[in-house]
């Protein structure tokens, strides 16, 4: 469980390598299930996201993929400490030191919200639609008194310029706006304090396709330009393919396999992860498609014993329905929870 006292201490298992920025450990989120009844028993427990651990090094842009309730949001969200995790660490490099942000009471994590900010998958319901878009633009500075006058206003107009926007567009209101640009507004909003990680949760799922690759060129461009550290949070496994350096996937809470992009889509080693490649779509008409992933994800509440996706795997071996696999590193660079990749397949 996550410590009371908000102590800031060092990771145990630093080491000599350059230091990740983000370096999550362990980390759950539980939701309780309540009964019926005037007690409200807890009767249940649906574990979002279980044991998860990965690191982030600095200037990374990090995929996070799987299915609608695999988790990732969960995952998101808990990070950022939007939810508070029901165990783990997650260890935060701000100005050189590592803080574990599972740990910090509000006040402690309250000045560290300038470094992290968050990039929402709906940009018509996350933008204020009484506010002007240089207020919201602007919001993040004077809430934390960072600029104000004519200084907030060149820092706005020189955001909104850097998203593809205009100085004039400031005065106007977002229901002028097309869901693209909306979400131009809303990156805007989440870099104008320049911040050292950002999470974008499914950036561009609710966007019309013809201007989804609008929205992720602008990402990769800006990842450039403000050396981000991002993690990618998508569905949608042509949307990272592009734009992330690394893709984890995740399968019921769970992170399955981590794999450099380009590794992962060349040769993917996951039963899971080979499915979901082969359910992205080529624009080509006399390629067919191969849906390989049969039935529905497995229910958080009550999960399968052993490996989660034994139900729905076409390779599932003797111990498969008995023991959960462990996340183990294949390369340096790739890891991967099968049991299909250890030595000992006699359990
Ligand atoms: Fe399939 Fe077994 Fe690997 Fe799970 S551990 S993905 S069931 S082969």
């Amino acid at each position: 469980m996550p410590s009371q006292t908000g102590q800031i201490a060092a990771p145990p298992d630093d080491t000599a390598r350059p230091e990740p920025l983000l370096r999550v450990r362990g980390l759950c989120k539980y939701f309780p299930i309540h009964g019926k009844g005037l007690l409200q028993r807890v009767v249940g427990t649906v574990r979002a996201v279980d044991d998860v651990s990965f690191d982030l090094p600095p200037g990374e842009m990090l995929g996070l993929v799987g299915e609608s309730g695999s988790g990732k949001t969960t995952l998101a969200r808990t990070i950022l400490r939007a939810i508070d995790p029901t165990a783990g660490e997650v260890w935060f490099r701000s100005n050189g030191r590592p803080v574990n942000l599972a740990a910090l009471p509000p006040k402690r994590l309250k000045p560290l919200r300038t470094q992290m900010q968050m990039i929402f998958q709906d940009p018509f319901s996350s933008l204020n639609p009484r506010m002007t878009v240089g207020d919201i633009v602007g919001e993040p500075l004077v809430v934390h008194r960072l600029a104000r006058g004519s200084e907030l206003k060149r820092r706005v107009d020189d955001m909104l310029a850097r998203v593809g926007l205009k100085p004039e567009h400031a005065g106007r209101y977002p229901h002028a706006f097309s869901g693209g640009q909306r979400q131009r507004i809303g990156i805007a909003r989440a870099l104008i304090l320049e911040p050292s990680l950002v999470i974008a949760d499914e950036p561009v799922s609710a966007l019309d396709v013809s201007v989804q690759a609008q929205v992720i060129n602008l990402l990769g461009e800006l990842k450039e330009e403000f050396q981000l550290t991002c993690i990618f949070v998508a569905h949608d496994l042509s949307v990272v393919k592009h734009i992330c350096d690394r893709v984890a996937v995740m399968y019921a809470g769970k992170i399955v396999e981590v794999a450099p992009s380009d590794e992962l889509f060349d040769a993917p080693k996951h039963p899971y992860t080979r499915a979901l490649i082969s359910a992205v779509p080529y624009p080509d008409p006399d390629r067919p498609m191969q849906f390989a992933l049969a039935g529905e994800i497995a229910d958080p509440a009550n999960l399968p014993p052993g490996c989660s996706f034994h139900p729905r795997c076409t390779e599932c071996v003797k111990p498969c329905k008995a023991t959960r696999p462990e996340l183990i590193g294949l390369t340096q660079y790739r890891q991967i929870a099968c049991h299909l990749y250890t030595q000992d397949r006699s359990v």
